[in-house]
């Protein structure tokens, strides 16, 4: 079994790290109104998709 040569440095960790995303896949925010939202659902919270559908008043 291959094993590491040297300790990875705690700089070399941490910006590995940075590309660590925050929220879960699949979310996204809405273009309308920022809010947080599923990826490819109407926007809960002002009911639009894909830019200008309104469904739901
Ligand atoms: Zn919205």
């Amino acid at each position: 079994m291959a094993v590491p040569k040297r300790r990875t440095s705690k700089t070399a960790k941490r910006l590995r790290r940075t590309h660590y995303k925050l929220q879960v896949p699949g979310m996204t925010t809405c273009d309308n109104c920022g809010e947080i939202k599923l990826a490819h659902r109407i926007c809960k919270s002002c009911g639009h998709y894909k830019g200008k559908e309104v469904v739901g008043e």
